[in-house]
């Protein structure tokens, strides 16, 4: 299943739908107190991202019955769209959700209850976060009392932070460290990362004050023992790819600031055919729990269920591309696999004017669950699909977000201005 030459490995990363399991998602429950007359979110299946410039054909759509929008303390938002001759504007209400496993949600109570202001042909709804942490609500939109059925043209979804442009790294080596291809220390390959991604993300402002190297062994209060004598295989040791528990690494006296750290989980490898690294979309969780790991393995599982092993420049490079999908950079081009899994078949580019795109989906198929034969698909369900291409002639190939490996990493391209000003405005916006 797998169409990945041997040298090509993925860069995958979960969107939200997969990695918290919000496919087919609901709503299935209510503690709210207001009057039954009041339309309430009837799903969350969707999420709205602030700053997300994809397409997104898909919130047009729900938005006006419910789609699960995460807001962040401090956060100032502004929603808009084209203005419909045909209709009132309609009021913009939200309510706060709540989830144990974020695949159910509880409607709580309505947190606001916001009129359009029309500015040049677009209604605008402004509000601020007031929530004292990062929180999840989900939106109506009502006109004369009922779900709003007029058109949602140009919707953008914009918000702004005021946290520090400063990040810290954690660098958490999950069992044992099992070296890369050309025999790098573990303590040369942390000064590397540390390198790597300040030069990767100054130039959008971002300073990436310092990188700290912690072993997951030295953690005696998770439920889950991480022996540093043996490799740790994500996904096989534990049903966690992102071996969540390690995240939110604890402040101590010697290193007062570092919970709040980007925590990069180093495994031996990903128990899946070609995957180098993983994180989710948009992940957003500085802190600890759901969310706040990144992870990358030294090693790679091959097509033959054989293992190879990553240079030190290639997992760090590795390293970088994932953060990118942390902070809510998209591949420059989807791949089949993702559009397969995606509810939005309209996100097959990133949305961003300075990255190329390949002209058709890249072909892999990161996971072999996936079975269905894309010639059998109709074409208006997999626009563009069809287009045969090497994925080495593509212009985005040495892009850090193109979702394949360069067969030689020293030639990766920096971010483009987009990209960088969107990791900048997350990182503002992410509780840090
Ligand atoms: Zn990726």
């Amino acid at each position: 299943m797998v169409q990945m030459k041997k040298n090509l490995s993925f860069l995958a990363f979960l969107g939200l739908a997969v990695v918290f399991g919000l496919s087919g998602c609901g709503i299935f429950g209510t503690e709210s107190s207001e009057s039954d007359s009041a339309l309430k979110p009837l799903d969350a299946t969707f999420s709205i991202y602030a700053n997300d410039p994809a397409p997104n054909d898909s919130l047009k759509t729900h938005l006006s019955t419910g789609v699960l929008m995460r807001v962040y303390p401090g956060g100032e938002y502004t929603l808009s769209f084209d203005a419909d001759a045909d209709h009132d504007a309609p009021k913009l209400l939200l309510y706060r959700l709540t989830s144990q496993d974020l695949e159910t949600f509880t409607i709580g109570s309505q947190t606001k209850n916001l009129t359009a202001t029309d500015s040049a042909g677009r209604w605008v709804y402004h509000f601020d976060c007031g929530e004292s942490s990062m929180a999840y609500w989900g939106t109506v939109l009502v006109e004369d009392g009922e779900y709003y059925t007029g058109s949602l043209n140009n919707l953008r979804f914009e918000g702004v932070g005021t946290n520090s442009l400063h990040l810290k790294l954690n660098l958490i080596v999950v069992g044992s460290y099992g070296g890369t291809s050309d025999d790098v220390s573990l303590d040369s390959l942390s000064r590397l990362m540390l390198e790597h991604f300040r030069s990767a993300f100054s130039a959008g402002g971002i300073v990436v004050d310092t990188l700290y190297v912690h072993r997951a062994s030295e953690r005696t209060d998770l439920s889950t023992a991480y022996p540093d004598n043996e490799p740790w295989l994500a996904g096989k040791y534990s049903d966690d790819f992102f071996v969540t528990e390690v995240g939110g690494w604890p402040n101590s006296e010697a290193e007062p600031d570092i919970y709040n750290a980007l925590d990069l989980v180093l495994v031996h490898r990903i128990e899946k055919t070609g995957v180098l690294g993983y994180s989710a979309l948009f992940s957003g969780n500085l802190g600890g729990g759901l969310g706040s790991t990144v992870v990358v393995g030294t090693h790679y599982l091959e097509n033959n269920s054989k293992e190879s092993s990553q240079s030190a420049l290639q997992i760090v490079l590795t390293a970088v591309h994932e953060s990118g999908h942390f902070f809510g950079l998209r591949h420059t081009t989807s791949t089949t696999s993702e559009m397969m899994s995606s509810l939005d078949q309209s996100n097959y580019h990133d949305g961003l004017d300075d990255t190329p795109f390949c002209g058709a989906l890249v072909p892999l198929m990161a996971n072999s669950e996936i079975s269905a034969d894309l010639l059998d698909m109709p074409s208006e369900v997999m626009p563009r699909i069809y287009l045969e291409k090497k994925v080495t002639s593509c212009p985005d190939a040495l892009n850090p977000m193109f979702p394949v490996s360069a067969d030689n990493p020293e030639e990766t391209e920096d971010f483009t201005e987009d990209q960088l000003a969107l990791v900048a405005k997350m990182l503002q916006l992410y509780t840090h």
